[in-house]
């Protein structure tokens, strides 16, 4: 009770006893369901993220690979929910992963002039450890499908990881499976995000299926 005030009331309001305002902050928290995740393809149609050379957008890509991850998901028999905002402040995305055994944030990268890699972000101060384990191996996992160098965690405070991290969700992570700007043509962009989505599907699948 100590940890879980800490957590979510603050430290001046640590007593170990429950009281109202503990009580609230419970019950708004429902209890972790098993192995249940939350896609969220990053971006959308008004605000598309970045393009290919083509003009192919990022957002498309996105949410490409969250019907892939979802379908492979489902074949698994392991729940997943895409959360794809119309005209909802994208803020509160994080705020849904609230109950979910997973928050996967679907992203593809801009270039800044580096080689090109794949890394997979997590909060720079709030990412619980098994955050920054996963991302390391969902990381590694689409690096090698893709034929990428493995940049593996990145630490970033983008608000869905802070949001997401807020919650009592115990995994919060954000791919970005490649460089999509440095991509000439949609096809060629549709044929690696593709091959990048089983990959993330088949990590998450191990990480959630009991052993
Ligand atoms: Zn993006």
């Amino acid at each position: 009770m100590e940890n879980f005030q800490r957590e979510h009331l603050g430290t001046s309001e640590v007593t170990g006893i429950v009281d109202e305002r503990t009580w609230n902050e419970i019950i708004d928290r429902p209890p972790v369901r098993r192995a249940a995740v939350l896609i969220d393809p990053g971006h959308s149609p008004i605000h598309p993220g970045t393009a290919a050379k083509d003009g192919t957008p990022e957002y498309d890509m996105n949410l490409l690979q969250a019907k892939i991850v979802k379908a492979e998901l489902d074949r698994a028999k392991i729940p997943a929910d895409i959360f794809d905002p119309v005209g909802d402040p994208r803020d509160s995305i994080g705020q849904k992963a609230a109950g979910y055994s997973m928050f996967l944030s679907l992203h593809h990268n801009a270039t800044d002039r580096k080689p090109h890699y794949t890394c997979v972000m997590v909060h720079p101060t709030k990412a619980k450890p098994q955050s920054i384990a996963f991302a390391k191996k969902l990381s590694t996992a689409v690096a090698n499908a893709i034929g990428q160098k493995d940049f593996g965690v990145m630490k970033n405070s983008v608000t869905v990881l802070s949001t997401s991290e807020n919650t009592n969700c115990p995994i919060c992570v954000l791919c970005e499976s490649y460089f999509l700007d440095a991509i000439a043509t949609g096809a060629e962009a549709e044929k690696l995000s593709t091959k990048a989505a089983y990959a993330i599907a088949s990590t998450v699948i191990a990480e959630l299926s009991p052993a």
